[in-house]
């Protein structure tokens, strides 16, 4: 808590699930979840890169643990996935990311997209369809404005089941992005079938595309694949004007990065978004 409200404590990486349960991190997690307000939504502005102008924000989780402070979903987001309290933390960040989107309605137009990461077994969960069917009831929302990320890795662990829930996804009006993309060695010849709207290049691309000419093609290719497919394309992790500029360069249409802005909670994204509907 004294690193001031936007740090995020970090676990050491080697430490792993049986450690997190020794130091009481899982039933920590399960006291968060039944208290209700220490799970919070961070939103990441993405940015329309031959503007500079917001398009949507990715939710991003956060846990404000009483004693550790701001816990990382890195850190947490596993455990949650082993004891299957991802079903309900998933269930409860799709709704609050709604009601955020309908906190933004603007009177004319549509608002910002925001885009709720979806792991694995939240994904194959019985009720996923429901639960958004009945959040976008609830709350009213135009339904494109929300969207579903799901990791390629998810979906190479099992690609047919996965196409039939996102085609459902897709027919009820929400859109679809592919998360990581790049880094889950997904067949390219089923990809043309897959069903999303949205390809995100991993940072780990995004990352050497100034420093080396392959960095660079590797990107270029990424992009011409979804320009072929007719996906748009999203590059997450940019930290720099050179990278913005070159990945604007290449006909990306958007990014996302600490270049433009680190996750922001609610009260701050919403100032963020306020200044950009003056520009
Ligand atoms: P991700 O979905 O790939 O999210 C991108 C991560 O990169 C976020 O970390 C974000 O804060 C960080 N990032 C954004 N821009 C930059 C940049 O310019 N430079 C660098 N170095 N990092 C940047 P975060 O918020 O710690 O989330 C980590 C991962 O945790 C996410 O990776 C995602 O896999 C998972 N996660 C986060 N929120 C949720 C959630 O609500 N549900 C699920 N299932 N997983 C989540
Ligand atoms: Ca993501
Ligand atoms: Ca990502
Ligand atoms: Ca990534």
């Amino acid at each position: 808590k004294a690193q001031g409200r936007n740090q995020v404590v970090r676990f050491e990486p080697s430490m792993h699930q049986s450690a997190m349960k020794r130091f009481g991190l899982e039933a920590d997690l399960k006291r968060a979840i039944a208290a209700g307000d220490q799970l919070e939504l961070f939103y990441q502005p993405i940015i329309e890169l031959k503007d500079g102008r917001l398009h949507g924000f990715e939710a991003l989780i956060r846990w404000r643990h009483p004693e550790r402070g701001m816990i990382s979903p890195v850190d947490f987001i596993p455990l949650a996935e082993d004891t299957d309290m991802i079903v309900e933390i998933g269930r409860r960040s799709i709704m609050e990311a709604a009601r955020q989107i309908a906190a933004w309605m603007p009177a004319e137009g549509d608002p910002p997209q925001i885009a709720v990461n979806v792991s694995g077994k939240q994904f194959m969960a019985a009720g996923l369809l429901e639960d958004i069917e009945r959040t976008l009831q609830k709350t009213g929302i135009p339904k494109g404005s929300l969207k579903l990320e799901v990791t390629e890795s998810l979906i190479m662990d099992n690609p047919e089941r996965t196409a039939e829930i996102l085609r459902k996804v897709i027919t009820m009006g929400c859109k679809v992005s592919i998360d990581d993309f790049g880094t889950g060695y997904s067949s390219l010849s089923h990809l043309h079938r897959f069903p999303f709207n949205t390809l995100k290049i991993d940072r780990s691309f995004v990352m050497r595309i100034a420093e080396s000419r392959e960095g660079l093609e590797i990107v270029r290719v990424i992009s011409s694949l979804a320009h072929i497919l007719e996906r748009d394309v999203v590059a997450e992790g940019v930290e720099t004007e050179e990278q913005a500029a070159l990945l604007a360069k290449l006909g990306i249409q958007y990014g996302q990065g600490y270049f433009w802005s680190k996750p922001l909670p609610a009260t701050e994204a919403s100032v963020f978004l306020a200044k950009n509907r003056q520009k």
